[in-house]
């Protein structure tokens, strides 16, 4: 059987930074899963600007395996361009996205297959339990999760991260998504199609540490909230409407007691607290338009989303985002 020209039932994509330790295992684990769901599967791992020894791993992988593919970036792009990267060059039917560090069990994906073969096109893994992960990131994942909910007016699902299985339709409709900024599990809520979800636990983390660093975890839920709502601008307006009719108030009263009631207010305090008030007020809002006009910025300077040092796919499949973007 020639693979090549047989249509892929299945891709796998798997961002990968800095996971040396788990690799055997991650692909004895994926590869078994992927067979499963079908003998002509591709596992496709991308090598995001890890500073171990990951990417000669997956080389290895891929001179045993012809179905292992490797993209290799220059440096590192992060988890959301990893993963899109993936997704530009996958060819199966139906897309996996799994994370690389085995917090997401390879053996769900015949299940998040089944779903796909009832019809539904995208069949996400909710997570039903966080298993060993700081009180901290449970708290902030699940307040983030609600607070974009109320932003949006589409349905992210709760508690569930990119570790889903995708339609190559949906695949088709991402690859037209620009933006640099991604928040992909937002863009598949958004552009629809049926879903489903399977439940599952996700495990710890055996190997390795996190690749989020508090600030990477920021800049994501900033991406999420700016690239799906606009609300917060809105309240800004409000805010600036609200305390501009109360300070009226307030100087109406100010005249009031001066040239009526014969009183001069005094106050050094009052003065302060409010300039201040208002000084912080300004500087939210100002910081908040900010954060949208930056996103502006960053989308009109219409770069590359990344760069691409080596891979062991073919030319002809070599599609970067541009040049999917005006098919
Ligand atoms: N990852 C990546 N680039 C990064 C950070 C993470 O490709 O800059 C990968 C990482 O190898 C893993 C997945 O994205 O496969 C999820 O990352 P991580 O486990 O660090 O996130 P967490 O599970 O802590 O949210
Ligand atoms: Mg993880």
């Amino acid at each position: 059987m020639a693979p090549n020209n047989d249509p892929i039932g299945l891709s796998v994509v798997v961002p990968v930074y800095n996971e040396e330790e788990v690799i055997p295992e991650l692909y004895e684990r994926l590869k078994k899963a992927a067979t499963q769901v079908s003998a002509n599967h591709e596992l496709l791992f991308v090598n995001d600007g890890s500073g171990d020894a990951s990417l000669m791993k997956l080389q290895e992988l891929s001179q045993r395996d012809s179905r292992v593919f490797y993209i290799n970036f220059s440096r590192n792009f992060g988890h959301q361009i990893a993963v899109t990267a993936g997704l530009d060059r996958c060819r199966g039917k139906a897309v996996v996205i799994i994370d690389g560090d085995l917090q997401d069990p390879p053996e769900l994906i015949p299940e998040l297959h089944k779903k796909h073969l009832e019809g539904y096109e995208v069949v996400y893994a909710r997570r039903a339990e966080r298993d060993g992960e700081s009180t901290f990131k449970k708290i902030t994942a699940k307040l983030f999760y609600r607070i974009l909910r109320r932003l949006t007016s589409f349905d992210i699902p709760l508690d569930t991260g990119d570790f889903r299985l995708i339609d190559q339709k949906v695949v088709h409709y991402l690859r037209q998504m620009p933006e640099q900024n991604k928040f992909l599990r937002g863009q598949i809520a958004w552009l629809g199609f049926r879903q489903s979800e399977v439940l599952f636990s996700r495990e710890k983390r055996k190997y390795g540490k996190t690749g989020y660093s508090f600030s990477k975890m920021l800049r994501f839920a900033m991406d999420g909230i700016t690239s799906f709502s606009d609300k917060p601008l809105q309240l800004v307006t409000r805010l600036g409407f609200t305390i501009s009719f109360l300070s009226l108030l307030i100087i109406l009263y100010a005249f009031y007691s001066h040239f009526i009631l014969d009183k001069t207010i005094t106050g050094w305090t009052s003065l302060i607290i409010s300039s201040m008030f208002i000084g912080g007020v300004q500087l939210i809002s100002i910081g908040i338009i900010g954060e949208y006009i930056g996103r502006i910025n960053q989308n009109s300077r219409n770069r590359p989303l990344y760069i691409i040092d080596k891979t062991n796919l073919e030319k002809e499949v070599n599609t970067d985002t541009k040049q999917s973007l005006s098919r």
